[in-house]
């Protein structure tokens, strides 16, 4: 009977030399230490958000802090996660009262879509991105409550006087 024998050096793995691995790590050390920083202090330092980053839905409001809202639902259609659930009451002037305009924060997806889809730009992504809340109260949250909703076609003219000349 033979036996093949592997001889121990085949197998064995490769010593590193000592040297050479801490002349690689003091070399990768004194790189990273004239790097910039990419880490901050928070939460004494905060990020600026850029323009187009998308965290929970607000309502937009003018300076008088009139909100732009007319209650026509198309945000709430437009929602396939079913966050957005506005209890409107229609008067028999066809004028609207928003009774609630709750938002489910916590099972957004922060898609955007119902604000595309507002043609009233009555809505936007925020950029406050500290929205862990233990509390089941600000999971829902109504961002409006008991306020007449804006006349669509008043709202039109409005805008149309506020949009600059060609
Ligand atoms: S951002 Fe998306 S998931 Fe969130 S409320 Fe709007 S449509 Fe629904
Ligand atoms: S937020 Fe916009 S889409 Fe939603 S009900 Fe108000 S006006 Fe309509």
């Amino acid at each position: 009977m033979t036996t093949s024998l592997t001889p121990a050096s085949a197998s064995a793995p490769k010593k590193a030399h000592w040297p050479s691995g801490l002349i690689s790590a003091a070399r990768i050390a004194a790189i990273n230490l004239f790097r910039r920083n990419i880490t901050i202090q928070y939460p004494k330092q905060r990020y600026d958000q850029p323009d187009r980053s998308r965290w929970a839905v607000e309502q937009v409001f003018d300076e008088a802090g009139m909100h732009r809202c007319t209650a026509c639902k198309i945000c709430e259609q437009s929602c396939s996660d079913k966050c957005i659930h506005i209890d409107v009451e229609t008067r028999e002037d066809k004028t609207k009262f928003i009774h609630a305009w709750n938002y489910e924060r916590a099972a957004c997806m922060m898609c955007g879509l119902c604000v595309e889809a507002c043609p009233y730009g009555a809505i936007r992504m925020g950029h406050d991105y500290e929205l862990a809340h233990s509390a089941s109260a600000e999971k829902r949250i109504d961002l409006l409550r008991e306020v007449e909703a804006i006349d669509p076609r008043k709202k039109q003219a409005a805008d149309t006087q506020e949009a600059p000349d060609a």
